[in-house]
């Protein structure tokens, strides 16, 4: 049973849940209505579906691979890699300027969970891709945009995040790569990058990487990182690819799961880069890439969750054990078991309130670029910045929750490869790793964004959830509105607590607990909001029903517990901080 790109789902959330609307009437979007964004989804899904979909099977199985010094992209990549490109996937919303074709990121983030849900290995080539683009486009000087950027808009070449070293992880002030000057105003880099995503291959004619090094006189930490770029191969004037650069492959690791994408260990060996953005300004330049990234990160987390869901709920259709309160059959249907039922609509409901949490961070995140006035410009900025970790730690763990569920739902058969649901749990566990761990993510919610803008950035979200509980009338929705409204109460709550806190250990400590209850909260309303105009305007009654039966069952398992669990947030340290890890010792 093959994977469907849920198109109606993806229209839904942008449009009824994350304010796509909003982007046409800024007059910023001006080509891209709704009608026009459906023509978009449904052509990405049949490439999706057709194309990468078929593909990740194998991929799992093969892997890519590397033969004399160079990665070899699994079988069928090349291939599938050009198709996207031609029919111009990889500059959906790029820059007009440089060939892009200018649509919303909103649009582009659902185009993008359709191939992370056909292959969330694949998926990871064309995100990095756009984000290099988007980097080089926000701080490149004139030059590198003319050479670079209408290849990696359109996707001719590819793009790559070089951060981590083996000492470097979380931590970048720890980064050791040195750039020294070439003395023809250029650089040379020296260095080991690992965990590189799609850092070689074969399925395009170039890769541009984007690397963090040291200048000779930088200061010591994170203030003295400056942002390189090196191409895999030296491009002339005309910007054609020429001779290889100074750049080798050390490795390409060998992984739970993304099997297809290969995660090189890059060896800078002297390569010929050029300073992109100030010197000593790297971070900050690397941060329009890594927050694109980390909310498209979270976007991964819903496409695998979504190809999960839709391989368990087919399973449970055709698979028949035990007697059900719900059918006279002595051998019912697994979706007519309670228990399964129950897990398959809170995978369903966690995947639409991940979906919409993410849809509405990049919708903020397009407003904050074309609303009208700089007010509205602001808020929007506002509101990205606050939902940016939310959306990548929360949808991520939706992504391996749901995942999981789904491999339970399929019995022994879920552990076993053959059906691909162990596939799907292992591919979504890398996601709360990389781009921040998820750790770093609530550390991020707790320490910098409650405090946005002297907390306005907080206030306004608290606002606008009141508002929208206020705003909720609907009979059908009383109990959705009554636990929602618990739930801000408890999120507001201890987020004052956390803020009196600010930089401790105890808000540190409350940091996981908090973002999940954030997210938890913020889902919620995604879904009520999603109910609300089902059922106020949706005219297919079924479709009608699941929203508002979704959110009801989503306000009592998962709502009700936010009160209680508030408490994990606010428990304090005294008992971590009395421990002595050799406690622990067996
Ligand atoms: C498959 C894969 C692909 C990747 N792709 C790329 C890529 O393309 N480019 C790139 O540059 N990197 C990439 N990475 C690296 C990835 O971003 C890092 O692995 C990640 O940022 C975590 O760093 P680390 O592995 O060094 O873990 P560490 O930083 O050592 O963290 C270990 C644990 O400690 C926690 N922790 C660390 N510091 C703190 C702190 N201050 N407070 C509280 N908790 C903390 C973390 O949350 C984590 O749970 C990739 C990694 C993998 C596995």
């Amino acid at each position: 049973l093959s994977f469907r790109t849920p198109v109606r789902d993806l229209m839904f959330s942008l449009t009824e849940v994350a304010g796509f609307s909003d982007l046409h009437a800024s007059g910023g979007f001006p080509d891209y209505d709704a009608e026009t964004a459906g023509a978009v989804l449904e052509a990405a899904g049949q490439i999706a579906d057709e194309v990468i979909a078929p593909l990740s099977r194998t991929g799992d199985q093969t892997g890519a691979r590397l033969e004399g010094g160079r990665v070899i992209a699994a079988p069928g990549y090349r291939e599938a890699w050009k198709a996207f490109v031609q029919v111009g996937w990889p500059a959906l919303s790029g820059d007009p300027e440089h060939g892009g074709q200018g649509a919303p990121k909103a649009l582009a983030a659902a185009m993008l969970e359709a191939t992370c849900a056909a292959d969330l290995a694949f998926s990871l080539c064309p995100i990095l891709t756009m984000g290099a683009a988007d980097a080089l486009d926000a701080h490149g000087d004139e030059r590198q945009k003319i050479l670079f950027l209408p290849k990696l808009v359109s996707g001719e070449w590819t793009g790559t995040m070089n951060l981590t070293e083996p000492q470097a992880g979380s931590d970048l002030a720890l980064v050791r790569t040195r750039a020294e000057p070439d003395g023809a105003g250029g650089y040379r880099l020296y260095g080991q990058k690992i965990f590189i995503t799609w850092g070689d291959h074969d399925c395009a004619e170039n890769v541009v990487h984007l690397v963090l090094a040291r200048l000779p006189d930088a200061p010591e930490g994170v203030k003295g990182i400056s942002l390189f770029l090196a191409p895999k191969h030296l491009v002339d004037a005309e910007g054609r690819p020429g001779e290889l650069n100074a750049i080798s492959v050390g490795g390409i690791e060998h992984k739970l799961g993304i099997h297809a994408s290969p995660t090189c260990t890059m060896l800078f060996e002297g390569a010929a880069a050029e300073l992109v953005g100030a010197p000593n300004g790297g971070l900050a330049c690397m941060f329009t890439m890594m927050n694109a990234a980390r909310l498209l990160v979270g976007v991964q987390g819903v496409g695998v969750a979504e190809r999960a869901f839709q391989k368990a709920r087919d399973y449970a259709l055709e698979r028949r054990q035990g007697r059900s309160p719900w059918s006279a059959d002595p051998a019912a249907l697994l979706v007519d078991q309670p228990d399964v039922r129950r897990a398959l609509v809170l995978m369903k409901a966690r995947i639409e309130a991940a979906r919409g949490i993410c849809f509405s961070t990049a919708v903020a995140g397009d407003l904050a670029r074309c609303a009208a006035t700089d007010m509205a410009r602001a808020a929007a900025r506002r509101r990205e910045d606050l939902l940016t970790p939310i959306a990548k730690a929360w949808s991520t763990d939706v992504g391996v929750e749901v995942a999981s569920s789904a491999l339970q739902v399929h019995g022994g058969m879920g552990f076993i490869e053959e059906t691909g649901a162990a596939q799907l749990y292992r591919d979504a566990r890398i996601l709360p790793i990389y781009e921040g761990t998820n750790g770093i993510q609530a550390i991020d919610l707790v320490g910098r964004k409650l405090g946005l803008d002297g907390g306005l950035a907080w206030r306004e979200l608290i606002d606008d959830l009141i508002w929208a509980v206020e705003d909720m009338d609907e009979p059908e929705l009383a109990e959705v509105r009554a636990r929602l409204d618990e739930g801000v109460r408890a999120i507001d709550a201890a987020a004052r607590w956390l803020g009196e806190r600010r930089g401790g250990a105890e808000a540190l400590a409350g940091a996981t607990p908090f973002l999940k209850l954030v997210g938890d909260v913020t889902g919620g309303w995604m879904l009520a909001k999603g109910a609300a105009a089902a059922l106020r305007r949706h005219p297919d009654p079924a479709f009608v029903r699941s929203r508002v039966a979704m959110a009801r069952i989503y306000a009592e398992q998962v709502l009700a517990g936010v009160a209680g669990q508030a408490e994990a947030v606010t428990a304090g340290v005294g008992d971590l901080a009395a421990m002595d890890m050799a406690d622990l010792a067996a």
